[in-house]
């Protein structure tokens, strides 16, 4: 289990990894806090790239503070020394998000493919 906490915006992110608890072909759990209510689990898988390193988020389904079903999801990161891209709809609105920035935290925490 690893615990980071890194900036994002105007608040941090609390970011659990427990590269034990993933299921066969995925790399790590991830559990990522932001804000006081918003958390979400990812199963994060890591992609053979020959551009930067790839990972597949996972993200679980789950229900809503307002018990809605929210469906799971599945975005698509890319780090590059260049810097880091992600296919959600927030990264191409404002050019970066949340899941970029955890992989970059799961790349300095030793993150590999197995
Ligand atoms: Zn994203």
């Amino acid at each position: 289990m690893c615990m980071k906490t890194a900036s994002y915006g105007k608040s941090n992110i609390e970011v659990f990894a427990d590269f034990d608890a993933a299921p066969a072909g995925m790399a790590v759990l991830v559990a990522v806090k932001s804000g006081k209510y918003d958390e979400d689990n990812y199963w994060v898988e890591l992609i053979p790239s020959d551009w930067g390193q790839a990972f597949r988020f996972v993200r679980h389904g789950k229900f809503s503070r307002k018990l809605e079903w929210v469906e799971p999801e599945t975005y698509e990161v890319l780090v590059e020394d260049s810097g880091a891209s992600c296919s959600c709809k927030g990264h191409a609105r404002w050019g970066h998000c949340k899941h970029a920035k955890v992989a970059v935290l799961l790349i300095e925490a030793g993150a590999e493919p197995k």
